[in-house]
């Protein structure tokens, strides 16, 4: 298959999905595109793409269809939906970079197979900035025939790792991943928040972490980032989080794992969505925390800091 000749279905074009989308178009390939938002179909014609008016459109043009969507049940919805595999469709795979559980991913798959139809799932870590870059960590779970097949495709977006052939693996990994990551954010937030109300400057804490055994992804890169400049601009937001982690504790539930620590995990998670609404970037959690202790947060005035280092 030339890669010039190849036609790709995307379907979510959100903060994640336009600009994996937009790198597929950068690669060469022909990208038709299907969102309910207008507005996110037509910034992306704008550079380039086409419009698929329904899936329709989509399913008669695309071999290969690409999900970036919001929850589990939307996921579900696109993928089985009838019109996407009526009369004329070419569709063989889907491939969905979405977050929704090894459950969702397995009941897909399972329905879809029985129409020859191929589902990969396949979640992705990095972000914002990582989609932009094309330096996803990709979690992919299917059949390495198929893998084969897409490798190319899925290479503009980020670094592969085949977890396993079993549907629902790849989503299982990301589950375990942003768990950590809701941790660490979460930890951090609080060490910091205690430091402060101990006379540490917030940039001086976390200089002095990453340099330490105490550092996390928090420290090395949402506070740094989004949190000490004041920006709160991640890209991924706290109802997002409190999704994963309630689809991680599925993941443990199904298993028969008790999780005592992830349980007082999703409370802070869930507390802070309830305060700062769902649509609020996530590195927002710390401000509860600060709320709570009586601590103001301000915009670090430098950064990284005027730590007196003597060797
Ligand atoms: P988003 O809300 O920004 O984008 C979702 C897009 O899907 C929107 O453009 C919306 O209009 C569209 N959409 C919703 N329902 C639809 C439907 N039925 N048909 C067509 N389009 C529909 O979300 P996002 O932040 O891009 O996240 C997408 C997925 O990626 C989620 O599962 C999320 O957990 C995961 N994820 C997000 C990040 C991040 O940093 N934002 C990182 C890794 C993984």
């Amino acid at each position: 298959m030339e890669k010039q000749s190849m036609v790709i279905g995307f379907v979510g074009l959100g903060k994640m999905g336009a600009p994996m989308a937009h790198r597929l178009l950068e690669s060469g390939y022909t990208v038709h595109a299907f969102d309910l938002d207008a507005s996110a179909v037509n910034a992306f014609v704008s550079k380039g793409g086409r419009k698929a008016e329904t899936l329709q459109m989509l399913g008669v043009a695309c071999e290969t269809v690409f999900l970036s969507l919001p929850s589990p049940s939307t996921v579900e919805n696109v993928a089985l939906d009838e019109t996407l595999y009526a009369e004329g469709s070419v569709v063989r795979y889907i491939v969905d970079f979405s977050t929704t559980g090894a459950a969702s991913s397995r009941r897909i798959a399972a329905e879809l197979s029985s129409r020859n139809v191929a589902f990969v799932d396949a979640p992705v870590s990095g972000g914002v900035a990582g989609a932009i870059a094309g330096t996803l960590a990709v979690m992919i779970s299917c059949d390495r025939k198929v893998l084969e097949i897409l490798k190319p495709l899925m290479r503009c977006i980020g670094n592969l790792f085949h977890v396993g052939e079993q549907p629902g693996l790849g989503q299982t990994m990301k589950l375990l991943n942003n768990y950590l990551s809701a941790m660490a954010l979460a930890a951090t937030s609080e060490a910091v928040i205690v430091g402060m109300k101990h006379g540490l400057a917030p940039a001086t804490i976390i200089e002095v972490l990453n340099a330490g055994s105490g550092r996390t992804g928090a420290s090395l890169d949402k506070f740094p980032r989004a949190i000490l400049p004041g920006t709160f601009d991640s890209g991924f937001t706290t109802g997002l989080m409190c999704k994963d982690l309630g689809l991680f504790l599925e993941e443990a539930e199904t298993v028969g794992v008790k999780l005592p620590l992830a349980h007082a995990v999703a409370d802070i998670w869930y507390k802070g969505r309830q305060l700062l609404g769902p649509a609020s970037d996530y590195t927002r959690i710390i401000q509860p925390i600060a709320q709570q202790a009586g601590v103001r947060l301000e915009p670090a005035k430098r950064q990284p800091t005027d730590v007196d280092r003597h060797k």
